[in-house]
């Protein structure tokens, strides 16, 4: 592992279901009516996101995406948790 992770979406596969929309836990994904699928390249057809990892506290190995930590993070201290342990959280 080298503390990255990338995730990668191939449109050329997507039917439209709205299944993904549904599911997404953060709203992040709404799907329109405003999209170009004509490429003359297939391979434009991919939508890559390298993330950053956290290393574990104990055994120091990358184990999860920074930005999925803080957003856990976010919701812990929403549900009551101090802003101290939620700093030795992030890190
Ligand atoms: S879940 Fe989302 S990405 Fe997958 S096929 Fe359905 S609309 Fe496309």
């Amino acid at each position: 592992m080298n503390g990255t992770r990338t995730w990668q979406l191939f449109l050329g596969r997507c039917i439209f279901c709205g299944r993904c929309e549904e599911v997404c836990p953060t709203r992040a994904i709404v799907l329109s009516q405003e999209f170009e699928m004509a490429v003359a390249n297939k391979a434009d057809l991919f939508q890559r996101a390298t993330f950053r990892l956290l290393a574990c506290h104990e055994c120091h190995r990358p184990f999860a995406p920074e930005k999925g930590v803080a957003y856990t993070v976010a919701l812990l201290q929403q549900a009551g948790m101090s802003s101290e342990d939620a700093q030795i959280r992030r890190t």
